[in-house]
């Protein structure tokens, strides 16, 4: 590696992992060596995961640098929420067109921002000059056995999601032009570009919840995954779905569900549970202050049915989500 190549990584990316409030206790070798070392208490499980963000496929190419790091890291961290873990440590792989210094410098921010926020430290990666695309590894830990998993549903569960639904696919809509309106859109832009990845929802549905995904796709998609994991189906009642209010003063109720069921981006948690835990899951929610509204159940059968509160069936227009471009 040529000497300006080691100060670029040595002032954007070791100095995060150099900052105090980014270091772990399980972390012995972070930036600097061949590999970065953790050591795993013996009762935990090490949670991996792996994700990829391309330029203008996952996001716009001439976004905020900042805003492109906080979504990178919470998209990648929103798995370990779902599975109940508890973030430790993150690699990153970045292929940068040109080293960009101001670009760089704002990657930077957002990454120690994020970083900061999660309690998750930058353990080591890799840089290389290509066509922007990041690749974020996390490392979290899970009490031995307790991971959530999608398999778990069982007929008669509830089925609950964290947060409002569909706020990022109008964000998307709205700038891709294919939804306009006048007025202020920043709420429904910080939910794509810095969705919260329920971390705190997560850690603590171990023993509540029976299966738990987080919403990349779409809540029809990714409910999909747990019925068909669990060799179940689902119910959702769709006048019973969470929505922002801004996301009603930009679009209709039928678009907000379409958004909502069939939209992506969203990085909430879907998750199901026995309806005797709904009164420990509601005190849950109030206690983190994150609002859980039960959407569904499931059912015996297979697939994902969306009705009415009269229990008409609902045909939707679209299924899973829709790349950017
Ligand atoms: P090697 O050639 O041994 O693979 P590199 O020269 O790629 O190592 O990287 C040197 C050190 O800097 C390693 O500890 C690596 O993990 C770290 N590193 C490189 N790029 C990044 C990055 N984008 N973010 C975090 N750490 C990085
Ligand atoms: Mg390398």
């Amino acid at each position: 590696m040529s000497s300006a190549e080691f100060s670029l990584i040595d002032r954007y990316f070791a100095g995060i992992a150099r900052s105090s409030s980014a270091r772990s206790s399980y972390v012995d070798v972070s930036i600097g060596d061949d590999c970065a070392i953790l050591s795993i208490p013996d009762d935990q499980q090490l949670a991996l995961s792996i994700d990829t963000l391309n330029a203008d496929v996952h996001f716009p190419a001439s976004a905020d640098a900042k805003l492109i790091a906080q979504r990178a890291l919470a998209v990648s961290i929103s798995d370990l929420a779902a599975m109940g873990a508890t973030p430790v440590a993150l690699t990153l792989a970045i292929s940068l067109p040109s080293f960009d210094e101001q670009w760089l410098a704002r990657f930077s921010e957002g990454l120690k921002q994020s970083v900061e926020h999660y309690a998750i430290a930058l353990i080591g990666g890799d840089t290389t000059q290509g066509p922007l695309s990041l690749t974020i590894q996390v490392h979290g830990i899970v009490p031995r056995g307790k991971a959530l998993r999608r398999n778990g549903a069982q007929f008669g569960d509830s089925v609950f999601v964290t947060g409002c639904v569909g706020d990022s696919a109008a964000a998307l809509a709205l700038m891709q032009d294919r939804l306009t309106v006048a007025g202020e859109q920043d709420y429904l832009q910080g939910r794509y570009y810095q969705p919260s990845a329920r971390i705190n929802v997560g850690e603590r549905l171990k023993g509540l919840a029976s299966s738990a995904i987080d919403i990349s796709d779409g809540l029809v998609a990714d409910l999909g995954h747990i019925v068909k994991a669990s060799g179940v189906g689902a119910e959702v009642v769709i006048d019973s779905l969470p929505f922002s209010p801004e996301i009603l003063s930009v679009c209709s109720i039928e678009q907000a569900r379409e958004y909502g069921l069939t939209g992506g981006d969203d990085y909430e948690l879907c998750f199901t549970a026995t309806p005797l835990n709904r009164e420990k899951i509601q005190a849950l929610a109030i206690e983190l202050s994150v609002p859980i509204t039960e959407v569904g159940q499931i059912i015996k059968g297979s697939g994902v049915r969306c009705l009415d509160q009269q229990g008409n069936n609902v045909v939707l227009t679209k299924t899973g989500y829709q790349h950017f471009q």
